[in-house]
């Protein structure tokens, strides 16, 4: 590890000790140590999905409701993939963590999250403290939409020809008008993602949030080109005072010098954290 490195995590390992509450706020780098492809850049993409490349059918395209009307097997032979690789992924140790340290505060943790993945909730993070602000691959809505509905995805099981990128059984139907149902995911150029589910997080998260007085952000793989996570941190430390820990390959500056960012991954950036904090911050059933 780098002196730099190890300085940040120190600081970052202070940050954490003085808090009553942890508030983890998550991108899309967060997935990528548990082996998740990135969407970012049209190759990395394309790399993932090759059968959408000789189709010219980019990541914007390929999640749009427009191309559940145009093509559903393809639409869900995209999502369906996805659907299948979230529910098998390990988690990487990052998230035990995490969840370790939120337990040790006095007020507990929150999760903001624009990954629709469910890792967390697969990391044994309880649901209801999670917000995912884009919606969750888990859950179904009507393409229509012909009603408000949001249900489980648990009784759809995708079979999908990985090399054409097509969905080979029968897509998941909505429940009230037989139509397709399509994932309860904000896409792009969607106007019609039933926010409800979401909105509700968001109320629960909100009132939490009055009960803390010192809460320190910790902020992982969110850049500024899809910013909602980024703005949600901000109006941490704007609103009730907060400090954030930055944990960010590229983009890992801070607005204060009271505030740390650790130029890294996700996984590295936590253990360098890890390594810095005592003992006593790793066995939550101590505190019994
Ligand atoms: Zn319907």
């Amino acid at each position: 590890m780098s002196q730099h490195l190890q300085s940040a995590a120190r600081h970052a390992a202070e940050l954490i000790e003085q808090a009553d509450a942890l508030i983890i706020a998550a991108g899309a780098g967060m997935g990528v140590d548990s082996g998740l492809p990135d969407f970012r850049g049209k190759e990395g993409f394309w790399n993932a999905y090759p059968a959408l490349r000789e189709a010219g059918i980019d990541f914007q395209r390929a999640a749009s409701p427009a191309t559940f009307r145009a093509d559903a097997a393809l639409a869900w032979g995209f999502y369906g993939h996805r659907l299948n690789l979230y529910r098998q992924v390990q988690p990487h140790p990052g998230f035990a963590w995490l969840r370790t340290w939120g337990e040790r505060m006095l007020h507990g943790w929150t999760v903001f999250t624009s990954n629709v993945d469910g890792q967390f909730q697969r990391a044994g993070f309880a649901p209801e403290q999670v917000h995912e602000c884009h919606g969750s691959i888990h859950h179904l809505q009507c393409l229509g939409p012909c009603s408000e509905a949001i249900w489980s995805a648990q009784d759809f099981a995708p079979q999908v020809d990985e090399g054409r990128c097509r969905l080979l059984n029968v897509p998941p139907s909505c429940p009230h008008c037989g139509g397709l149902a399509r994932p309860n995911i904000l896409m792009f150029g969607d106007g019609a993602w039933i926010a409800d589910r979401s909105r509700a997080q968001e109320q629960r998260q909100a009132h939490w949030l009055q009960s803390v007085r010192r809460p320190v952000v910790i902020e992982i793989g969110a850049g500024t080109a899809v910013p909602s996570v980024r703005w949600f941190s901000q109006s941490i430390i704007h609103e009730f005072g907060g400090r954030l820990i930055r944990i960010n390959p590229t983009e890992f500056n801070v607005p204060t010098p009271h505030d740390v960012g650790l130029p890294v991954g996700a996984l590295p950036g936590l253990s360098a954290i890890a390594a810095e904090l005592g003992s006593e911050w790793f066995f939550p059933s101590d505190l019994a």
